[in-house]
């Protein structure tokens, strides 16, 4: 018998409602943190460009950081579908989870192919939140996203290893203890494969700083400590190689498809944070004698914007569980990133036309969190480079480089 449509409806809407309702004591937690961090506190620290020391120590001293480090290292060993429903939280409350996201998919290159005695070191006291590991130094300037061509070269002499070059758009180095440090140990001409001769370092940023490591902020149109990284024979202990010399890339790569996962998840968290401003808005302000939301011109782009967010959540999603099951998700994960990117840009333009004049103004938060959620269709990775990843991985086309 055929299902009546209102039935139909209610079950549609229970599916697109079940993403935001998983896990939910963990988003009531992280939604209570948050509210702790209002509007007013985001846009001081963004007048002045300051990193939110404060909301990065208590989500870190409550836990919600190390939802993926193992219990046996004093984290929760959750897995990354967790991870994503505490950034989303985040980034929903107007929030913003770039300042302390990379300890996340950086410690899980530690967790996966550092030594036990490593693990030992580093994993309780980044899970107790008495280490901060903050900081992924992947790209150049002259490399760009071709990481295959990077030239920062770590020497090896005796039991240390010799680290010079040059790194950009290193966030949050000023303020990290640590930093995973993508170098070449052998030059790129002398290997069989471009991805061999790469390797993964652990830099103690309070030794190093000074010893060989300057750092030097950048000033961007969003409040992200980011900085450029010199390095002049800096000095790095032999033990602190993480897995094998040379094997470097392969490392960081589950990494890499985590943070896109993760970030997919900021995204959908910011595109929920304007469909919920627009519609608050559409719904309260008044002109021509009735609420603006009554007009379909302005009810459609936001319902537009709920389509598009309920799908690309379905995408991380789908991309989460591939990762904690363990199958490949580096095509899904790439996929997942591009659409929630797109869906929270669209929600980002909608929310500023929707609310006229006020969506320019500060105290709305909403011109803040348009610059921020701007970023992730060119970081961690840009759209152009997923779509040539899927037309030559997945569809079989011809490589263009
Ligand atoms: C605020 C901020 C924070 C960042 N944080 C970090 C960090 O913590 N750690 C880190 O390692 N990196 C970080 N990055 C760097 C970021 O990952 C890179 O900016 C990004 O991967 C793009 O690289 P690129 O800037 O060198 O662009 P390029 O590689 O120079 O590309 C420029 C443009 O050309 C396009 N393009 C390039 N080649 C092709 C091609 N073959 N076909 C089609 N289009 C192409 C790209 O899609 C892009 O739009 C950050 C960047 C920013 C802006």
């Amino acid at each position: 018998m055929e299902t009546p449509l209102a039935l139909r409806e209610d079950r549609n809407a229970m599916t697109a409602a079940s993403h935001e309702q998983s896990f939910p004591d963990l988003r009531e937690g992280v939604r209570r943190l948050c509210a702790g961090f209002p509007g007013a506190y985001w846009q001081e620290l963004d007048r002045d460009r300051r990193y939110p020391t404060e909301f990065v120590t208590t989500l870190a001293s409550e836990g919600w950081l190390s939802v993926l480090i193992p219990e046996e290292y004093g984290g929760s060993g959750l897995g990354l579908a967790a991870a994503t429903a505490v950034l989303e939280e985040v980034h929903r409350s107007g929030c913003n989870g770039g300042a302390a996201h990379a300890q996340m998919y950086t410690m899980g290159t530690l967790l996966r192919h550092g030594s036990a005695a490593q693990k030992a070191q580093y994993l309780p006291a980044v899970a107790s939140g008495a280490l901060r590991l903050q900081a992924f130094g992947v790209t150049e300037p002259t490399s760009g996203t071709d990481t295959t061509r990077i030239r920062t070269f770590a020497r090896r002499e005796g039991d240390h290893y010799v680290v010079n070059g040059q790194k950009i758009w290193i966030s949050r180095a000023e303020h990290s203890d640590l930093m995973v440090l993508l170098v070449r140990t052998t030059a790129r001409e002398d290997c069989a494969k471009s991805t061999d001769g790469i390797s993964v370092l652990m830099v103690d940023m309070r030794e190093a700083l000074g010893n060989g490591l300057t750092i030097r902020p950048i000033r961007t149109m969003l409040n992200h400590a980011t900085t450029e990284l010199f390095f002049d024979d800096l000095r790095v202990p032999a033990a602190n190689l993480i897995g094998e010399e040379g094997k470097g890339f392969r490392y960081i790569l589950s990494g890499m498809n985590a943070e896109r996962i993760l970030i997919a998840a900021e995204c959908i968290g910011d595109a929920r944070f304007f469909i919920d401003r627009a519609s608050a808005y559409a719904g309260t302000r008044e002109v021509f004698g009735r609420p603006i939301g009554q007009n379909q011109g302005v009810q459609f782009p936001i319902a537009r914007a709920y389509v598009q967010t309920t799908a690309a959540a379905l995408a991380v999603d789908h991309a989460a569980r591939l990762f904690d099951e363990g199958d490949p998700a580096g095509t899904e994960a790439n996929m997942a990133k591009m659409l929630a990117s797109e869906a929270s840009w669209y929600a980002a333009d909608m929310c500023v036309q929707t609310h006229g004049g006020f969506g320019f103004a500060e105290e709305y938060d909403i011109e803040r969190k348009f610059r921020e959620t701007r970023l992730y269709q060119v970081a961690p990775i840009s759209t152009n480079l997923i779509l040539s990843h899927v037309a030559t991985h997945v569809l079989g086309l011809p490589k263009s480089f």
